[in-house]
């Protein structure tokens, strides 16, 4: 019998940043690739509502790559629509995946119930739509997770899948998949290998197709240690001026990065030991994670594990639990450094923080992540004077620094890299700004490479 050629049809994730979602259908085996949430915006998002264009009771497994949101949020939906099979994933994404879509539904749910609120008032509850999923819906999800050891293979149908470290946070894979047809690769979310945690990602070999994430496919990002060099100038001088310093931070790497080089850069004496507060429950949730795998980290960040016990924990560190330990900060009468969430200041409690602090000319605000149009964060950087924080007007008065090269995604040469190997394996780029994946290919084109970019919602052959 001929081999049937594999077949893609992306869901989500293509032409695009989020979403990520792939089926993968091999003829005898059917399989998924990440079922991530669509973000950013209502009409996107509204399709994290739609039915999935493959039969979710046909599929084998779903194979999860890492557990942002972005790769893991339609899970509960993809378990609500009938799969029940296994979710493999590498060892502390099911941990992160629990955190991840626990706050998820909270959130989904609080807001429906604000809204349903607000509808009532109107009379108009019918327009308002319950969230796709609930708490239970999470609970299989959880009990569906499979972690399975970095570079073991393992069978599903007549697939041979093994995960390989992909550096970009805990957790995340590149995978391989040994099929009839030949070798397929999905690079999931890759990291940088100027990252401050995570070794550079081993690289595949040969294959028949490589589908590839282009994020970053039109830059590139500066070296380990300027990046080090400049977070280590806005430190000292933030220090000096006696005042609040504030690290608005996403909870899941971002926050864990900084903490090790507030570490790091404390126990050199390059920066002064002052205390170091993360105030956000779910950034704890995750560097208890990270913990539990500083074994796989860098070796810097291992030999600090080994002499210093937590690479997690600068030594005069304090983790903020309750809401009113985290108002009794406005009060503190000493200079230190905060790490709230959310990262673009959007919400959570980073937004008391800059409210008691950012009119004061000594606060220092250290902006380490990136900024979207639209956001609090954003008009911050942009030079706002003014800014509307929970209703009152606040002036900017503090000293807002940026601090960039602190990315998890690899740029446009970690990508070349990485790809070097797969000799004439056709390329198919995803999670990207269309614009941004259109001048990645054309680069690898240049490079000779067979390079396309995965169109949104039509299935292809690879
Ligand atoms: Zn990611």
């Amino acid at each position: 019998m001929a081999i049937q050629p594999p077949f893609l049809h992306s869901a989500g994730g293509a032409e695009t940043v989020t979403g990520s979602c792939h089926y993968v259908d091999l003829g005898d085996t059917r399989l998924l690739v990440d079922c991530g949430a669509f973000q950013g915006g209502r009409t996107l998002e509204a399709r994290n509502r739609e039915p999935f264009p493959f039969d979710p009771m046909q599929l084998d497994a779903m194979l999860l790559t890492h557990a942002h949101l972005d790769h893991v949020g339609r899970t509960p939906h993809l378990i609500a629509s009938g799969f029940d099979g296994p979710i493999y994933c590498a060892p502390g994404s099911d941990a992160i995946a629990e955190v991840i879509l626990r706050d998820a539904a909270k959130i989904a749910w609080e807001d429906y119930e604000r809204a349903l609120r607000r509808a009532r008032r109107a009379g108009r509850e019918a327009d308002v739509e319950p969230p796709p999923f609930d708490e239970r819906d999470v609970e299989q999800v959880l009990a569906a997770l499979r972690p399975v050891p970095y570079d073991e293979p393992f069978t599903v149908g007549n697939v041979t899948v093994t995960l390989h470290p992909a550096g970009h946070v805990v957790g995340s894979a590149w995978i391989d998949l040994d099929t009839p047809a030949g070798r397929i690769v999905f690079s999931g979310d890759l990291g940088n290998r100027e990252s401050l945690l995570h070794p550079t990602p081993d690289r595949p070999g040969p294959a028949r197709a490589v589908v590839c994430e282009g994020t970053y496919g039109n830059r590139t990002h500066r070296s380990r240690e300027a990046t080090i060099a400049e977070f280590r100038d806005v430190l000292a001088r933030a220090a000096e001026s006696g005042g609040r310093v504030l690290i608005p931070s996403f909870a899941l790497e971002r926050t864990q990065a900084v903490l090790y080089e507030i570490h790091h850069l404390q126990l050199d004496g390059e920066i002064p030991g002052i205390p170091v507060f993360l105030d956000s429950p779910m950034a704890s949730k995750m560097t208890a994670v990270y913990r539990q795998h500083a074994h796989a980290f860098r070796d810097e960040v291992r030999e600090l594990n080994g002499n210093g016990g937590d690479p997690f924990t600068p030594p005069h560190f304090h983790a903020t639990v309750s809401a009113d330990e985290s108002r009794a900060l406005n009060d503190l009468d000493e200079p230190a450094i905060i790490i709230a969430g959310s990262g673009m200041m959007t919400g959570g409690r980073i937004l008391h923080h800059l409210k008691h602090h950012m009119w004061k000319p000594d606060t220092q605000l250290v902006v380490v992540g990136y900024q979207a149009r639209g956001s609090l964060g954003r008009a911050i950087v942009d030079g706002a004077k003014h800014v509307r924080i929970y209703g009152d007007d606040i002036a900017i008065r503090g000293t807002v620094h940026t601090i960039g090269g602190l990315s998890a995604h690899a740029d446009r040469d970690d990508l070349d890299h990485w790809l070097a190997e797969t000799g004439d394996a056709r390329v198919y780029l995803v999670h990207g700004e269309v614009d941004v994946l259109d001048t990645y290919a054309q680069h690898l084109k240049q490079a000779g490479r067979n390079a396309h970019v995965i169109p949104d919602g039509r299935p292809i052959t690879l």
